[in-house]
C-alpha cells in the first residue's frame, strides 16, 4: 500500500442494516491523483464519497486522510471517532459536487459562493466577495453573479455548484456523478469545466462518472467497483481497452 496516498481506505466495512455495502473495501488516491470511479449502481461509489465528506460513519476499518485517520483510530485495540477538530479540518480540506446541484434557491449565486468562506474561513465579506468572482469567471459565469439558482439551466447551476466547492480552495474535489442529472445538451459545459481543473498539478480529484470518453480523458486511474470493493483498477487505456476481469467487460460493453 502507498505511504503517499492522500485518501487511504484500509479493510473498510459499511453497513446499511443486514446490507453489507463497502466490504473490506480497501482503496487509495495519490496527492494529486485524478481518479475515476465506475462500476455498476449499488457498488458503493457514492458511499466512498459521503464517508470522506463525514456524511455516514463506518463499521470497521482504517480510513487516513493527509496521513491522519479520518473516522477512526485504534485505542487500547478499540475504536473511536477522529477528533472534532480533525474533522473539521478534513471537511474543509474536501469539497463536493453532488449529482443534484443542492444549491441553497433563496440566495444569489454569489451568495451561495460566499457563505462557507465568510462563516467557515472567517473571511471577510469583500474578500469573500472577490473569491467568488474569481471563481465565477473560471466557470464561465460572471455575469449570473445576481441571478437565483432557478434563473439558471441545470448545467450553469452545476457550474456555481463546482465554483461553491472550489472557493473554500480545498486540496481534495469529490464529483458524484456531476452530470448524470443534465439534460444531454448541457453535458459538454460542466465536462469542460471539471477538464480544466484536471489540468491542476496539485488538486486531488476523486470522481464517479458513467461518461467513458471523459473518464479516459482525464484519469490518471480508474476504479471499477463491484459490490462495495475494487475489483480492479489500472490507468485508463489499459482498463478500457483490456480489462482483467469478465465483470468489468461485462460493464463497459454496456457502454459501448
Ligand atoms: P452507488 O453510488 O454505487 O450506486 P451507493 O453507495 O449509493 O451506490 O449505495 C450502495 C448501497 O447502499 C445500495 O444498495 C443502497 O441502496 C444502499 N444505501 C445507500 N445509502 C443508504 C442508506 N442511507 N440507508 C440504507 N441503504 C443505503
Ligand atoms: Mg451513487
Amino acid at each position: 500500500m502507498n505511504e503517499q496516498a492522500i485518501i487511504r481506505f484500509e479493510r473498510v466495512v459499511k453497513r446499511f442494516g443486514d446490507v453489507t455495502v463497502l466490504d473490506e473495501l480497501d482503496f487509495h488516491v495519490d496527492k494529486g491523483e485524478k481518479v475515476t470511479i465506475i462500476g455498476p449502481s449499488g457498488s458503493g461509489k457514492s458511499t466512498v464519497l459521503r464517508i470522506l465528506m463525514t456524511l455516514e460513519d463506518i463499521d470497521e476499518g482504517v480510513i487516513h486522510v493527509a496521513g491522519k485517520p479520518l473516522w477512526h483510530e485504534e485505542r487500547n485495540g478499540t475504536l473511536v471517532p477522529a477528533s472534532e477538530a480533525h474533522l473539521r479540518r478534513m471537511r474543509k480540506e474536501m469539497g463536493m459536487v453532488f449529482q443534484q446541484f443542492n444549491l441553497f434557491p433563496h440566495m444569489t449565486v454569489r451568495r451561495n459562493i460566499t457563505e462557507a468562506p465568510v462563516h467557515v474561513l472567517k473571511l471577510s465579506r469583500h474578500e469573500a466577495r472577490q473569491r467568488a468572482d474569481e471563481y465565477l469567471e473560471l466557470v464561465g459565469l460572471s455575469e449570473h453573479a445576481d441571478k437565483f439558482p432557478s434563473q439558471l439551466s441545470g448545467g450553469q447551476q452545476q457550474r456555481v455548484a463546482i465554483a461553491r466547492a472550489l472557493a473554500m480552495r480545498p486540496g481534495i474535489m469529490l464529483f458524484d456523478e456531476p452530470t448524470s442529472a443534465l439534460d444531454p445538451e448541457l453535458v459538454g459545459e460542466v465536462l469542460t469545466v471539471i477538464q480544466r481543473l484536471a489540468q491542476e498539478h496539485d488538486l486531488t480529484m476523486l470522481l464517479v462518472t458513467h461518461e467513458m470518453q471523459f473518464a479516459k480523458q482525464i484519469s490518471d486511474r480508474i476504479c471499477f467497483f463491484d459490490k462495495g470493493r475494487v475489483l480492479e483498477d489500472g490507468p485508463p487505456e489499459q482498463l478500457f481497452t483490456e480489462p482483467r476481469e469478465a465483470r468489468t467487460r461485462e460493464f463497459l460493453n454496456a457502454f459501448l
